[in-house]
């Protein structure tokens, strides 16, 4: 479907619209006649246009009226895009006639890439390519807009909106070669836009009795078609763009153009250089490596890929001479640009993305698992990150499952489940399994062959080691390694999960302060301060009042606001008391006109508030606090008695 907001983010994704929208417009006629003569080429042209369908359609309106308004490019020279030879062009292959564009005479020859036949020259020297065949124009087309980014070293790349795209492909300045007007006057990118706006509008509006879901419907994950050179089965559907900058074949040193042997293997680098990330490693091989006699056939990063050697020749990455690191392997660098290495996600993402394609790949071509490293070639420590890091592991299992995704593709069928294995799972061994010392073949020793059907416990992490993936388990014949399979088939079986892990045990509630109960104060206010006071009795203040000592532990029976500790029109202080929250108490004030109050640590800070009595319950008498003694002096009584509770109100907080 035609993809509107691509068209400011990124032109190559503004993606496909429908064969019916094609045929609607090349079948409507226009100003400028009836059904375009592209009409019967509409199904071949749509095919070739792939996931750019909408865009080339919307240029091909503004071009020249989809191949009506021709003046120098005629409907039968098959260039309804108005494409001009490259003359620098690698793939510029085939000798062609350049003909006259109003004799319709050959005047000389030119090299045109290979599926052209010739070109087109008009009186001032501007050349169109021709074609036999419209589809092939649009395959021309979608190679030099997205396909190829080496097209014109590079041209398109920069460029990201719609507008960066055609500023590129019909620069102002230039005189359009149909109408002869300077581009600018053609409002070329106002023409495209406002197609793709109708294409999106009658794609809403199909109302098709029988609706085809589209496959990607739901799917978060785009999906990405590449014909990769060399590659058996079609286009590789990948998660992310693989692009191609296929290496010129005259550049020997780097592209041999050996057959690569079989059986193939698949083998990871990584490009050891923290500076750059895959299109400008791919684009230094495509340039000639700086004259070195290396090469690889992908690069890859955390958000696109590049093909540079067809995956059916020989390229030089190994390190090992004529060896099968070279002469069978299938190769890929991943980039390992610092801001891709130091983040972890982004780190992740890049080795996944190696490792889908390279297992993909490694599938069509039948590679033998596993996946191999640099290392396994020669002695050097590729891919370093992931080898330090401890994730060639996970490379592998993505690797792994990849691989079996797309042989499951090839054949058919939905991808098979893929067996997870936990620490704590039972599995049981359905070949005769070798019980090793550690993980690995070589000097290992073999406690004991496992005979098919032996139970197992695995006991602790997956190791890999000389090519296979390794679980240590517990067994009755003893504690060891078993190796999981080889070649995608599976040795063992999960015959029992882990058991449950246990659920957290519930927190021992804490236990309530064992508070000893209050005795009444309304009777000690009434009638008794004396008696029931703990410190130096009934103080007379310079106002008045009455206070006695307490050190209490209150509890608020409603919402109260406190307020200053001065005795004279106290003001609201701080936020209020809830009902609820305990406070402590140090004296209690015996009010002659108002109600009485208690003063109180305002929220457990060292400063003093007053709330009013009536709004209290009394929890705790302080001196009854167990192992509690009163000193001489009431200052010291203070502290130690406030700090007592202090602890009791922590102890009790929630
Ligand atoms: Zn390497």
């Amino acid at each position: 479907m035609t993809n509107l907001s691509a068209v400011t983010s990124d032109y190559r994704r503004i993606g496909r619209t429908t064969l019916d929208v094609w045929t609607h417009y090349l079948s409507e006629p226009s100003a400028n006649g009836g059904a375009s003569p592209l009409l019967p080429h509409a199904t071949a042209m749509w095919t070739e246009a792939g996931e750019h369908s909408a865009l080339c359609l919307a240029q091909m309106k503004l071009e020249n009226d989809f191949a009506r308004t021709g003046i120098i490019i005629q409907p039968e020279d098959g260039n309804p895009l108005s494409l001009r030879p490259w003359i620098e062009d690698p793939r510029a292959v085939r000798t062609g006639d350049v003909i006259d564009w109003k004799t319709r005479k050959r005047v000389r020859t030119l090299k045109v890439p290979p599926y052209a036949v010739g070109a087109v020259i008009a009186s001032d020297g501007g050349m169109f390519l021709r074609f036999d065949d419209p589809a092939m124009c649009v395959r021309e087309w979608r190679r030099r807009i997205a396909d190829d980014p080496g097209y014109k070293h590079g041209v398109y790349l920069p460029a990201k909106s719609l507008r960066d795209f055609l500023n590129i492909y019909a620069p102002p300045g230039d005189t359009h070669p149909v109408t002869g007007l300077p581009n600018e006057n053609t409002k070329y990118y106002e023409v495209v836009t406002t197609m793709l706006e109708r294409f999106a509008a009658m794609e809403a509006d199909d109302t098709s009795p029988d609706p085809q879901p589209d496959p990607q419907e739901g799917n978060d994950m785009p999906t990405y078609r590449t014909v990769i050179p060399g590659l058996p089965g079609g286009p590789l559907e990948t998660s992310f763009p693989v692009k191609l900058m296929i290496v010129p074949a005259w550049r020997t040193n780097n592209r041999p153009g050996i057959k690569a042997r079989t059986p193939r293997l698949s083998v990871q680098h990584e490009t050891a250089n923290s500076g750059t990330y895959a299109a400008a490693e791919a684009n230094y091989l495509y340039n000639g490596a700086g004259g070195r006699q290396a090469s690889w056939h992908f690069t890859v990063d955390d958000r696109e890929g590049y093909v540079t050697i067809p995956v059916d020749e020989v390229a030089w990455q190994a390190g090992d001479g004529s060896g099968p690191g070279n002469y069978n392997g299938v190769a890929c660098e991943l980039a390992v640009h610092r801001d891709i290495v130091n983040n972890p996600t982004r780190r992740a993402q890049s080795q996944k993305n190696a490792a889908e394609l390279m297992g993909k790949v490694g599938a069509r071509l039948n590679a033998t698992p596993p996946a191999r490293q640099h290392a396994n070639f020669m002695n050097k420590n590729c891919p370093a990150q992931m080898r330090n890091r401890g994730e060639s592991n996970r490379y592998v299992d993505w690797w792994h499952h990849f691989y079996q995704m797309e042989k499951a593709a090839m054949d058919g069928k939905p991808a098979p489940e893929q067996p997870v294995f936990y620490i704590g799972d039972t599995i049981k061994a359905l070949v005769p399994l070798n019980l090793r010392q550690r993980a690995g073949t070589g000097n290992v020793p073999v406690i004991a062959t496992l005979p098919v059907g032996t139970q197992a416990v695995i006991n602790g992490p997956f190791e890999w080691k000389d090519g296979y993936g390794w679980l240590p388990v517990e067994t009755s014949y003893g504690n060891g390694f078993v190796a999981m399979g080889e070649n995608g088939v599976l040795w063992i079986e999960k015959v029992k999960d882990r058991p449950a892990p246990q659920p957290e045990p519930e927190p021992e509630p804490e236990p309530e302060p064992q508070y000893v109960p209050a005795r009444p104060i309304p009777a000690l206010l009434e009638t008794d301060l004396k008696k029931y006071d703990t410190a130096e009795g009934i103080t007379t203040d310079d106002l008045g009042q009455d206070f006695i000592f307490v050190a209490d532990v209150i509890e608020f029976t409603k919402d109260t606001v406190a307020a200053q500790f001065a005795v004279k029109n106290p003001k609201p202080v701080k936020a209020p008391y809830h009902a609820g929250d305990r406070a402590i108490a140090a004296w209690l004030v015996k009010s002659q006109d108002t109600d009485s109050w208690w003063y109180v640590l305002a929220g457990g800070d060292d400063e003093w508030v007053r709330v009013p009595y009536a709004n209290t319950k009394r929890v705790s008498d302080a001196p009854l606090l167990p192992g509690q003694e009163w000193g001489e002096s009431e200052e010291a009584d203070v502290s130690d008695v406030i700090n007592a509770l202090k602890d009791v109100l922590d102890d009790s907080a929630q």
